[in-house]
């Protein structure tokens, strides 16, 4: 599969302007992050948009680029009530979907009053395509918190 590559000047960017949809659109209580690849954007959002509350979920579903299990698992469970809060839930893409389904019914499980999803990228093929959404594209992206330099030492 072709790769594509994204910087940290990118995705900050895009961050920003996840924060400014969020802003006019949807401001929310609490901030749901999908471990891993969607913790770094929910920290970072959190922040922008004024320390606003992160609670983690972690789902695991992908063993290698293209190879998955047969369904996502959870990992680690939602803590605590989310009795009528507004919640975003934040991850790096929505591939599949498969993740976010899972994310979302967690979320309203945990009694959410409105549920929206944000992330960075989306692949045109995703059954659950993200209220908002920066990037679009079909390529393996490669997040810039996930590549680093080979140092090799004597
Ligand atoms: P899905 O359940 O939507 O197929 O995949 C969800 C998770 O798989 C994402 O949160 C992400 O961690 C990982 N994933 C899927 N596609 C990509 C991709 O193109 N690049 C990276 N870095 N991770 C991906």
């Amino acid at each position: 599969m072709d790769k594509v590559y994204l910087t940290w000047w990118q995705v900050d960017r895009a961050i920003f302007s996840l924060a400014d949809e969020l802003r006019k659109n949807f401001v929310p209580d609490v901030i749901v992050g999908v471990a891993r690849g969607g913790l770094i954007p929910a920290v970072r959002l959190s922040h922008i948009l004024g320390d606003l509350e992160v609670k983690v979920i972690d789902v695991k579903f992908y063993k290698d680029i293209e190879e998955r299990m047969e369904k996502p698992v959870i990992t680690i469970p939602l803590h605590g009530s989310l009795e009528g809060k507004k919640v975003v839930i934040v991850d790096d893409v929505s591939d599949t979907g498969k993740t976010l389904e899972v994310v979302i019914e967690e979320v309203k499980k945990a009694g959410a009053e409105e549920v929206k999803v944000a992330c960075l990228s989306m692949k045109p093929w995703t059954k659950v395509v993200p209220d908002f959404y920066v990037f679009r594209t079909d390529k393996w992206i490669v997040f810039p918190w996930e590549e680093f330099p080979v140092v090799v030492r004597e």
